[in-house]
């Protein structure tokens, strides 16, 4: 019979749903909390079972494992919380880090917080958070950002959003794509300091400590990555208008419609993109 880790606040006759970190490359990272877990829940829920199959393998791990993604989450949450509701204990994973954080799980947390299932986290590495304190950067106030969308108008109007934030911005981002959000990022947010922060625990691990517009002209970055960027400065606030007019012009040379010129140079100082237009188009007259 296998031992259980019983929480004096689980549910009563209920199982307990466990959300384990598994390593983001370096196997050590993982706890020994997480293997005796894993070794005592009734089921696994992985985000790809044969990817955590390695894994479990390696550590010995002999528990079922049931699929668990973003395109069945609805489906795999049901019997799941079935499992759960008939007092199984059960382990949702992903293929790295922390379930839930650009990984699926969701919408399993929020059924099973409604059913009155008990939630137990098990820590564990979070690629985000490695960056993040390496970085160089602050780190007494973040936002996690993940992945931005990857259609270009869509990432511009999220970098928008986060143009006038303060506090320092995480972004995971997938090698083919990180010199084109790079770019965007420097229009967006203005060329401020940012750390690309590569291979986070394994052979390669690489912090590339710099600017965005630096980091927008290298190449070949190759890996898994995060992007570390500086919160808006304070100092950045007071723009002249003739900087602003200039900004436009510039933006507006290099191809971009008054409206998308408009929107970048107004995300880029945190001010109005309508004012900025109908200001351009007076000047222009
Ligand atoms: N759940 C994971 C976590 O807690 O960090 C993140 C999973 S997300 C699908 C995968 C992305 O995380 C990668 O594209 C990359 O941006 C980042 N990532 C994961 N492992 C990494 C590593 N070892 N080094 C750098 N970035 C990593």
């Amino acid at each position: 019979m296998k031992k259980k880790e019983t929480p004096s606040r689980a549910a009563p006759n209920k199982g307990s749903l466990y959300l384990v970190a598994t390593p983001i490359g370096n196997l050590e990272e993982m706890s020994p909390r997480a293997i005796r877990i894993l070794n005592e829940v009734s089921c696994i829920a992985c985000e790809d079972t044969r990817t955590s199959g390695v894994l479990l393998k390696y550590f010995g791990i002999a528990t079922p494992t049931r699929s668990y993604h973003n395109f069945n989450e609805e489906d795999s949450s049901r019997v799941l919380i079935e499992m759960l509701e008939e007092g199984k204990d059960i382990a949702l994973i992903s293929d790295a880090g922390y379930p839930l954080m650009s990984d699926p799980g969701y919408t399993l947390v929020q059924k099973a917080i409604g059913n009155g299932i008990t939630i137990i986290p098990v820590s564990g590495a979070h690629a985000a958070v490695n960056a993040l304190i390496a970085s160089g950067l602050p780190t007494e106030h973040y936002l996690f950002y993940g992945f931005l969308p990857s259609k270009r108008g869509e990432a511009a109007k999220e970098l928008q959003k986060l143009a006038a934030f303060p506090y320092t911005l995480v972004f995971y981002e997938a090698p083919h794509r990180i010199v084109s959000t790079l770019k965007l990022m420097n229009e967006i947010l203005g060329d401020r300091r940012a750390v690309v922060a590569r291979e986070l625990t394994k052979l390669h691990e690489e912090y590339i400590r710099s600017t965005l517009s630096e980091l927008a002209e290298r190449e070949n970055y190759r890996g898994e990555m995060v992007v570390v960027v500086e919160g808006k400065k304070e100092e950045d606030e007071e723009v002249p208008a003739e900087v602003l007019l200039q900004e436009m012009e510039e933006a507006a040379a290099s191809g971009m419609s008054t409206k998308e010129a408009a929107a970048a140079v107004a995300g880029r100082y945190n001010c109005s993109k309508n004012k900025l237009y109908n200001e351009y188009l007076k000047n222009k007259q």
